[in-house]
């Protein structure tokens, strides 16, 4: 699928950013699990972290395809800082603006275009996960505010966001219609996060619990309505899966690129691997997923922007290209043979970030029901 001119431009100044700021960075950013200083107000000046925002607030409005782009690129060298650009300007960002007020987008926008705030988005409890709507955080109404009791886990930028969209029950009787979405500043009274966890992958993106101990959160900081947070959550669900998936994308592209480098480089029984048809298999494999994987994704995000229902697309884009991410970066490890199960080589990297995205954003499991109920049209959960 061809992109249009302005993309083609937004993928090559991205393109020429992450070459001469993430590459030399991201490995380091793996082994001290630090993200790296200045990142938020860089990617701030390049003008990526409002892009699904109009100017009038700070961003420039470029839409959907243009996050997915900007994941991509951003992913090819560091799936860590594509993730925590998408949990800012996707998961926090995009919702704040299509479900908030003009005083709420005025408030927060700006600040979270130019990178000088940081956003995230607070769903995932202790022990409500794939079930979301099964979330404990209570808030409770108190004259002007509500007050806010509960944790949140897992969340991306937590111990670094300035505003957090977090969901709460405002009335528990009524289960999913019982939720309402809050807009958390860091310096509410109440409001804690926690040390950054220890991951797997995607090391240097902070991911930790929040808490919120009589956490009093003004009135006016709802979110859309009282008991339509799941109207919130529903309107950004499909789009944030597209782009969660362009981050897989891009990761899949940088291990497919280090695969052939190697296969180019290194020598067995007299001549370079790459002229062994095996590991061409493995190579045709890998280019054939992601071709595949980005045609799914282009084309949800494409949809989306018109303004199309991307339900089903948006679950096919995500699941597909996560498990082919698994396949594709397990391959560049075989290809890379012993050397690949070195740290000193950044395919393991890229594995160890890969296996998120077949539970980040819902799992595979979650995404297969909601296929399945598309094409059947009956209840799967
Ligand atoms: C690095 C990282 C970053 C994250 N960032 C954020 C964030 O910014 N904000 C946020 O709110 N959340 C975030 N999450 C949470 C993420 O969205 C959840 O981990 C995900 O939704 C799965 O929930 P769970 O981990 O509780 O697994 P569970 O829901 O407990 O699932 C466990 C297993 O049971 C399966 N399962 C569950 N229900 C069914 C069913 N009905 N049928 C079949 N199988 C089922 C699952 O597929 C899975 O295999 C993040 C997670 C990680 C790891």
């Amino acid at each position: 699928m061809k992109l249009s001119d302005e993309l083609i431009m937004l993928q090559k100044s991205v393109g020429k950013f992450v070459k001469s700021e993430i590459e030399p960075i991201a490995e380091e950013m793996d082994k001290e699990d630090k993200w790296p200083d200045g990142m938020w107000k860089k990617l701030g000046d390049l003008g990526v972290l409002g892009s699904s925002v109009p100017e009038s607030y700070g961003g420039s409005g470029l839409g959907s395809f243009a996050q997915v782009v900007i994941a991509e690129e951003i992913a090819k060298y560091s799936a860590a800082i594509s993730l925590s650009y998408i949990a800012h300007s996707n998961l926090c960002m995009h919702n704040l603006y299509k479900n908030g007020n003009d005083e709420q987008r005025s408030k927060y926008l700006p600040g979270l275009c130019s990178g000088e705030k940081i956003g995230a988005l607070g769903l995932t409890e202790p022990g409500a996960g794939s079930d979301a709507v099964s979330i404990q955080t209570s808030a409770k109404r108190s004259g002007d505010n509500y007050i806010l009791n509960g944790s949140k886990t897992f969340i991306t930028n937590g111990p670094q966001a300035d505003v957090v969209i977090v969901y709460a029950k405002t009335d528990k009787e009524k289960g999913s219609g019982g939720i309402t979405a809050f807009l958390v500043e860091k310096q509410f009274p109440g409001f804690s996060a926690s040390k950054p966890f220890e991951k797997m992958g995607h090391r240097g993106s902070k991911t930790s619990e929040l808490f919120f101990e009589d956490c009093l959160v003004p009135a006016k900081n709802i979110l859309g309505k009282e008991n339509e947070g799941v109207k919130v959550m529903m309107s950004g669900l499909d789009i944030e899966r597209v782009v969660v998936a362009a981050i897989a994308l891009g990761l899949a592209e940088g291990a497919f690129r280090e695969s052939v480098k190697y296969a180019k480089e290194r020598k067995q029984f007299g001549k370079e691997i790459s002229n062994f048809q095996l590991v061409q298999a493995m190579l045709a494999d890998m280019y054939t997923s992601i071709e595949a994987a980005r045609l799914l994704i282009y084309d949800a995000a494409m949809q989306a922007d018109e303004g199309q229902k991307i339900n089903l697309q948006a679950a096919a884009a995500i699941l597909f290209t996560a498990e082919a991410t698994t396949k594709i970066t397990l391959d560049a490890i075989q290809i890379h043979g012993g050397y690949g199960y070195m740290l000193e080589y950044p395919v393991n990297r890229y594995l160890r970030d890969a296996k998120l995205y077949e539970i980040g954003a819902g799992t595979s499991e979650v995404r297969r029901l909601i296929i399945a109920r598309g094409i059947l049209g009956v209840e799967t959960f």
